[in-house]
């Protein structure tokens, strides 16, 4: 297919399925544009393809709001690094997707410009926060996506949406253009009809880049040669991820998985990733941190909206600026984290939250180094649930992915968070459907660890039918 025949095709997909509101921003013109840059680069991997990017990565064609207000029309001077390695591997961009204000939340309820819907029932969430990409590629508008994980925001909308998600490693993708966030979780990731389409993506866009210093000096991800079994290898299976409240479709999805495993030549190992607990108290402590210190750039001045208080000095202009442009979710995360950082209280919270980050990322190193190759787990502990279910309380929804604390006091063990607060790999792809919604299981690899966790993937991905009822 020419590029400008894929363009036509993309914008008519595009239309055609504008009742998610999955999509920010996107024009016949931007496709056009594209389709022409397309041609004139040599092809490469991603050629023929159209790729939909999360709107909290720039680019100089269509605008960048991280679906807040305070970023309405914004438009970038310059491409973040993903984006033109998906240009230069022959791809073209379709669109920007909506997604929970700067990426905060567990649904795509939380975007100043609508809730994004489950191509599947439309009456609930894709989650989040990379919903929009997420819906597109479940909906067939596109094959691959990209959208950002801070802590679960690409596995759990794939979990969702019955399709394929990857979280790389810290620094394995650049961060340059990604609006930042929680500095030291964000990671570029990337979403796929298959396992295959996610994880091309996921090399084009890898590599050392010199413009993030935090991008690691490595070469671009090579995918994997392709393995008929899984011989050899041994899975662990963190009991810490299966309490006996588990929801029963997500336990019988994975359930299945698991006894595949074993027949397809893999042992498996039960293994204990005791600090597990920590994750979501030690997460919504470093995340709001990160993020008020981020956020302080919007102040009307250098960024997007402005507005003129009533008093008309600057400290006018900032309160005027910041309280209209910020959504309830982004206010709260600014005041936890500036909170969590003042002086007298840094070491009580933020230090606090560091040690227990410092003990999650050991639990990890524990288990591999005792010869676990890859970990498998449920992505998320329920199955998708209904707009509105959790918006109203914003408790509920940092809860949206842990499993209920299986002993009073206890504190809440989250899934999605650990492997962002560990800096390592872990894709989520899709096992099954229970009340016929998507269900997702997960694989977690050492740090760099991709092309074993790619490879292990598709051989699951070739034995699991993802649209059986697992109940
Ligand atoms: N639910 C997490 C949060 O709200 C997800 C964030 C993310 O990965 N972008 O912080």
């Amino acid at each position: 297919m020419s590029a400008a025949t894929l363009a036509a095709e993309t914008a008519r997909r595009l239309r055609e399925a504008a009742s998610l509101n999955a999509t920010l921003a996107w024009s016949e013109e931007a496709l056009e544009a594209e389709a022409a840059l397309a041609e004139s680069v040599p092809a490469g991997p991603l050629s023929g393809q159209a790729v939909a990017i999360k709107d909290n990565i720039v680019t100089t064609v269509l605008p960048t709001t991280c679906g807040s207000r305070i970023l309405e029309g914004y438009r970038s001077p310059y491409d973040a690094t993903a984006v033109r390695r998906i240009r230069a591997a022959g791809g073209i961009i379709a669109a920007k997707t909506n997604l929970d204000e700067f990426a905060m939340g567990s649904s795509t309820e939380n975007s100043a410009y609508g809730r994004v819907r489950h191509p599947l029932d439309p009456e609930r969430v894709p989650g989040g926060s990379s919903g929009g990409s997420a819906a597109l590629v479940a909906a067939g508008v596109v094959r691959s996506a990209l959208g950002s994980e801070t802590g679960g925001s690409v596995r759990q909308p794939a979990a969702f949406c019955g399709i394929t998600g990857i979280k790389p490693s810290y620094g394995r993708v650049s961060r340059f253009g990604l609006v930042a966030f929680g500095s030291s979780l964000d990671c570029i990731s990337t979403f796929g009809v298959t396992v295959e389409d996610a994880a091309t993506l996921l090399a084009a866009v890898s590599g050392h880049d010199p413009l993030d210093a935090t991008s690691r000096a490595v070469a671009p991800l090579e995918l994997p040669a392709h393995r008929d079994d899984l011989a050899g290898l041994v899975i662990g299976i963190p009991e810490e991820y299966f309490p006996e409240d588990l929801d029963a479709g997500v336990r019988a999805g994975s359930d299945r998985v698991i006894a595949r495993i074993t027949e397809l030549g893999a042992t498996v190992r039960r293994v204990s990733l005791p600090n597990t607990r920590y994750a979501v108290p030690a997460y919504y402590i470093v995340n709001p941190a990160e993020a008020a210190a981020n956020l302080a750039r919007y102040d009307g001045v250098r960024y997007g909206v402005r507005r003129i208080g009533p008093e008309g000095d600057v400290r006018a202009l900032y309160r005027a600026t910041r309280g209209e442009g910020f959504g309830p979710e982004v206010r709260r995360r600014i005041l936890v984290g500036t909170f969590a950082l003042s002086a007298g209280y840094a070491d009580q919270y933020y230090g606090q939250a560091q040690a227990a980050r410092q003990r999650i990322i050991a639990d990890f190193a524990a288990v591999f180094a005792s010869g676990v190759d890859l970990i498998f787990s449920p992505t998320t502990p329920t199955p998708v649930f209904g707009a509105g279910a959790k918006s109203a309380d914003p408790v509920q929804m940092y809860l949206a992915d842990i499993f209920a604390p299986p002993v009073p006091m206890d504190l809440p063990i989250k899934v999605l968070a650990p492997e962002c607060l560990a800096g390592i790999p872990a894709m989520s792809i899709p096992v099954g459907r229970s009340e016929g919604l998507p269900i997702g299981g997960q694989l977690t690899a050492p740090d760099m660890g991709e092309a074993s966790m790619i490879a292990a993937a598709r051989v699951l991905e070739a034995a699991i039918d993802p649209a059986a009822e697992v109940r």
